[in-house]
């Protein structure tokens, strides 16, 4: 089993997957004694009843998607109203690339999953290696190539009320589906960012560097962005240093050179992005572009050369327009060079050489 979780399968998913690569542990329907499979702790009361009973899956029910220890078509993926990370966003997640069949730095993204699941005293109930399998098996079950991966981890189904001790048994998701942040020709033209007139959440309130599911004050942000009529914000701390942004880590590049906030900037701090590090450890170096982390303020960025943001769904994406909150356009570079800057487009080209090549990191 090297680890495995065994599943269990509900006919009628069995059916729609006929066609699909089964790996043998999937076809598996007992449980592994992980307490991990259907029926066992690890599935709430009802989750049995929806497999059993749902009407006959299409193939409009893809993807498959893994629940509590079974995969079920996304029709049929539901968790209980009563778990902890609907009712209040107790949980953690993560959002990983799946380039070429491979999992983009998959040991990094299961790192910080369970470092983040540590820091909000969330036990997962299955191993980190386990945590890999299920993201294998969602791969193959979906026969998915290029595409995306939401893991999520909730307290689990409890009690109404805060207390997290009436969860006894963490909820489980892995969907394995496609994602697109921004347009296409965004990556060639750059895209415009607002300022956030909203400030980050104090580390001392709460922790950026946690992925929580509770992501209001980013969303908050992402709705001054949209009101303003785009898609990503800047966010600084309640004593004015540049943060991140709503869902993408931010860098910029002054004479040659490329900087990035440090992981706790003044009152507040950014999630330490896995692609901000790929950025940092190997796209600088193969792109000789020396790198280093800085404190800055808004006018760090807003004169800065070039600016350009990173997540696992943005990829790297150049911002060429910053809107100040003082009602001010600002246009990156001077202006004087319409659209992505040139080293921007030297990392995202490396960037994209490693994604599409045999040798995509899973480190
Ligand atoms: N900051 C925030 C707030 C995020 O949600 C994300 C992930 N979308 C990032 C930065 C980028 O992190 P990563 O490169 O690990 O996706």
């Amino acid at each position: 089993m090297d680890g495995g979780v065994g599943y269990l399968f509900a006919t009628v998913v069995e059916a729609i997957a006929m066609n699909t690569t089964k790996s043998p542990m999937m076809s598996k329907t007992a449980t592994n004694g992980s307490g991990h499979g259907s029926g066992g702790a690890h599935a709430p009361p009802n989750a049995s009843a929806f497999a059993d009973t749902a009407p006959l899956a299409t193939t409009e029910d893809r993807p498959l998607i893994y629940v509590n220890g079974k995969i079920v078509p996304k029709s049929q993926a539901m968790v209980s109203v009563y778990d902890h990370g609907l009712l209040y966003g107790d949980g953690v997640f993560e959002g990983i690339r799946v380039y070429g069949g491979k999992i983009f730095k998959c040991q990094q993204h299961v790192e910080r999953l369970y470092r983040c699941a540590e820091q909000i005293s969330l036990k997962i109930p299955i191993t980190p290696r386990e945590m890999v399998q299920v993201q294998r098996d969602c791969i193959a079950a979906n026969e998915l190539r290029e595409g995306y991966i939401r893991l999520v981890v909730t307290r689990g189904y409890g009690t109404l009320g805060l207390d997290p001790r009436r969860c006894p048994t963490p909820g489980i998701i892995c969907i394995a589906d496609q994602i697109r942040l921004y347009p296409e020709d965004a990556y060639r033209t750059g895209m415009r960012v607002v300022v956030a007139k909203r400030p980050k959440t104090p580390v001392e309130c709460l922790d950026p560097r946690i992925k929580s599911l509770n992501y209001l004050n980013n969303i908050l942000a992402k709705c001054e962005a949209i009101d303003a009529g785009c898609d990503e914000a800047i966010m600084l701390s309640t004593d004015g240093w540049v943060t991140e942004c709503t869902g993408d880590n931010i860098f910029i590049i002054k004479g040659g050179k490329l900087f990035t906030p440090p992981p706790v900037c003044g009152e507040s701090g950014l999630l330490e992005g896995v692609t901000r590090r790929f950025v940092m450890e190997t796209l600088s170096k193969d792109c000789n572009i020396t790198i280093a982390e800085k404190m800055m303020k808004l006018e760090d960025v807003l004169h800065a050369d070039e600016v350009f943001l990173t997540g696992t769904a943005a990829e790297i994406i150049a911002v060429t327009e910053i809107d100040h909150t003082d009602g001010k356009r600002y246009l990156i570079g001077g202006g004087s060079a319409a659209g992505e800057g040139p080293l921007t487009r030297q990392l995202r080209e490396r960037f994209r050489t490693i994604v599409t090549s045999e040798a995509v990191p899973e480190d």
